[in-house]
């Protein structure tokens, strides 16, 4: 079972995107999401252009899913 949740944040120090590894500055408002994928609790932050392209390009048509680095990878995919 996969239990999600999300909310907007400013972020209080540097993270690293979830979807495209990039820094996400301090102060900067993120999407912060949690959940549980059945084993394991995770949480992540993700940024501002990656959830435009993921509801852009459906990245997240299976299921409620999405891995670590999936933006960056489409993106080079989608260039090539
Ligand atoms: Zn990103």
């Amino acid at each position: 079972m996969s239990i999600t949740f999300s909310k907007t944040v400013k972020t209080k120090k540097d993270h690293s995107c979830f979807t495209c590894c990039e820094t996400i500055p301090k102060g900067t408002l993120t999407e912060f999401s949690w959940g549980n994928d059945g084993v394991y609790w995770w949480r992540t932050y993700i940024c501002d252009p990656c959830l435009l392209y993921i509801s852009e390009n459906d990245l997240l048509e299976d299921g409620n899913w999405l891995d670590e680095g999936c933006v960056d990878e489409h993106r080079r995919w989608a260039a090539s």
